[in-house]
């Protein structure tokens, strides 16, 4: 019941987001996939596995008329794979979040669940796919078990225990008194940045998402939060689908696919080295550091993400 509460809770949350954004009202008859509906096992239910997980097809969408911030965009994300996304500020980056989130529809194009065209579905049933881990880790105060567990409350012990190791962080279980069952302070207060993203992505990959949407840190991390984080990307593929805003040469190198963003299009796709060459976007964001290598500090990339929102 408390599970139900939740979600319910949470469906309030999304139709309040969706009247702000005064986006219109769905046609009743969108429905769920049947297997999609196995719930906590959604990351193994496909409809089609030969069929991306996320497929974005010649996606325009503009937040204004006449001032069109992507067009044309195509790329897709397959089963267990890595995508960054990458581009300079401004490029859309967030907004193929919002797209994919559905807290937008496109002006023309497609975008593909599974291969199923988003418009026959519900907003509901694609967000059940997906995991959102912004720069906005919200640590509340509570148990670190809480933490990790609220959107999934009746997680079974070995669960929980399976995404503290997946999201390294049994340093911060040892090191707590009590452990899952010790106090994080306010505001996660007693943990660093690096961590409390963690603990965000643990809560995450708890619901087994089909795909997690992951805004990467643009804060500096330490060395050791750095090494968790990559240490992370790299297993988190075995679980889910993977598409991340990238920042860090560390992710992108990882990556089995990057898409650089330039001019509301897929300017490049490849692999790092192959667009360190072939695309001078991608060469001009790395060499301005905006891909920053592992545990620099944040003087290049200072500039604070503003959102005109
Ligand atoms: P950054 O790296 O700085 O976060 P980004 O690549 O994520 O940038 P977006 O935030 O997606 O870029 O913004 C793309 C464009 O859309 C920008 O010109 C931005 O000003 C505009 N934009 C973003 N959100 C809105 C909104 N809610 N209403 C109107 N315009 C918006």
């Amino acid at each position: 019941f408390r599970a139900v509460g939740l979600i319910q809770r949470g469906m309030g949350a999304y139709q309040r987001i969706e009247q702000a954004l005064s986006l219109p009202a769905e046609p009743p008859q969108r429905e769920t996939p049947a297997v999609w509906a196995r719930t906590r096992e959604p990351a193994r239910q496909t409809v089609s596995p030969e069929e991306p997980v996320l497929a974005l097809r010649d996606i325009g969408f503009g937040y204004v008329p006449d001032r069109p911030v992507l067009r044309g965009l195509s790329f897709s994300v397959a089963h267990r794979q890595q995508v960054a996304l990458v581009g300079r500020s401004g490029a859309g980056k967030s907004t193929v979040f919002a797209l994919v989130s559905r807290f937008y529809e496109p002006d023309s194009g497609a975008l593909l669940f599974d291969g199923l065209p988003a418009g026959g579905l519900s907003r509901a049933a694609c967000r059940a796919r997906i995991a959102v881990v912004d720069q906005n880790t919200h640590v509340v105060h509570g148990t670190l078990r809480d933490n990790i567990t609220y959107a999934v409350p009746d997680a079974t012990e070995a669960e929980v225990r399976h995404v503290v190791e997946l999201a390294r962080l049994e340093g911060v279980v040892r090191r707590l008194p009590g452990g899952l069952a010790g106090v994080l302070g306010e505001r996660g207060g007693t943990l660093s940045a690096g961590e409390r993203q963690r603990v965000a992505l643990a809560r995450a990959l708890l619901a087994r998402p089909a795909l997690l949407l992951l805004d990467e840190p643009t804060s500096h991390l330490d060395t050791i939060n750095e090494t968790a984080l990559t240490a992370v990307m790299r297993d988190v593929t075995r679980e889910c689908s993977v598409l991340v805003i990238a920042h860090r040469l560390s992710t992108v190198q990882h990556a089995d696919r990057i898409v650089v963003l330039d001019d509301g299009r897929a300017a490049a796709c490849g692999r790092h080295e192959e667009l360190l060459t072939g695309s001078p976007v991608y060469h001009e964001l790395a060499a301005g550091q905006m891909l920053r290598p592992a545990g620099t500090r944040t003087s290049a990339v200072t500039t604070p993400r503003t959102r005109p929102r």
